[in-house]
């Protein structure tokens, strides 16, 4: 297969299970760089993708809340879904490692989960959102529980 210019196209999706990785690294000087994450919440083809609801409520969700994290909030560049509905990508600076990501995220499970209702989705209004009708509470709350199992699954 040709190498691509996007660097998660050169990932074998038939072997990648659930997980945290790193997968890229842009240099932009010789001290500073961004790394792109990759936050597999489902292995691809094998289970079926998070439904467009619960990809819309934990983007709200983690866009926020990780930016208030006292270790990694000011390191965050984007956080993005999947279009594939399998999981997100996370942008950070250099200086933010595997660990300190799944301490922030376990932290938001810890403070804001589990949903209650709609009051709990920081930014969806008409405001702040362009589709504030797609959520999934209940999903939701799954979604992330499952995937605090797989960050730390010796608990
Ligand atoms: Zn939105």
């Amino acid at each position: 297969m040709k190498k691509s210019v996007v660097s998660s196209f050169d990932v074998d999706h038939r072997t990648l299970r659930e997980g945290l990785y790193l997968r890229s690294t842009y240099n932009i000087n010789e001290e500073l760089a961004v790394f792109s994450w990759d936050l597999r919440f489902c292995a691809p083809m094998d289970k079926v993708p998070l439904s467009a609801g619960v990809v819309h409520t934990i983007e709200h969700l983690m866009a926020y809340y990780l930016r208030l994290d006292e270790k990694i909030g000011s390191s965050i560049v984007s956080f993005c879904p999947m279009g594939c509905q399998t999981g997100f990508y996370l942008s950070t600076m250099n200086n933010v490692t595997a660990e300190d990501i799944a301490e922030a995220i376990r932290k938001v499970y810890n403070d804001v989960f589990p949903l209650k209702s709609t009051d709990d989705i920081v930014g969806l209004n008409e405001i702040q959102c362009g589709n504030p009708a797609l959520y999934a509470i209940e999903e939701s709350n799954e979604a992330l529980a499952r995937y605090i199992n797989i960050l730390f699954p010796e608990e």
